[in-house]
């Protein structure tokens, strides 16, 4: 999140899907909601927003939509999650990037799932989804 022309790669665990973002993420949260918890198998998730169309895709994926227009992508090789694609948005994992040095939280989303043992950030909090 420095510069404009910034490019971040990533990809899954086995590595037959990588992505390209170029640019600034557009914001980057935390997302403690029970779907969350249990598709990434994790207390909560972090994710970095960018714009689907500065996002480059390769690799054969899979999904499921698990809310209305929510898709969520992730390798069938070894079922790594490494995107949700929602609107014109699409959310990646901040611990899919090779780097992901300056994609630190901004907020936290759905804070009444939180797990008892995992502290709030100095950063706005949410009771469930973010306001605006
Ligand atoms: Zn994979
Ligand atoms: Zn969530």
């Amino acid at each position: 999140m420095t510069t404009d022309r910034l490019e971040r790669s990533g990809g899954c665990a086995c590595g037959a899907l990588r992505f390209v973002a170029s640019g600034t993420a557009v914001r980057v949260g935390l997302c403690h909601c029970l779907t969350c918890q249990k598709a990434h198998g994790a207390p909560y998730l972090a994710f970095a927003v960018f714009p689907r169309g500065a996002v480059d895709l390769s690799g054969a994926h899979a999904g499921w939509e698990s809310s209305a227009g929510y898709h969520r992508l992730y390798c069938p090789a070894c079922g790594s999650r490494f995107a949700n694609l929602a609107g014109d948005e699409i959310e990646l994992p901040v611990a899919s990037f090779h780097d992901a040095s300056g994609l630190d939280p901004q907020y936290e989303n759905w804070t009444i799932r939180r797990l008892s043992w995992v502290a709030p950030l100095a950063v706005p909090q949410f009771t469930r989804d973010r306001d605006s």
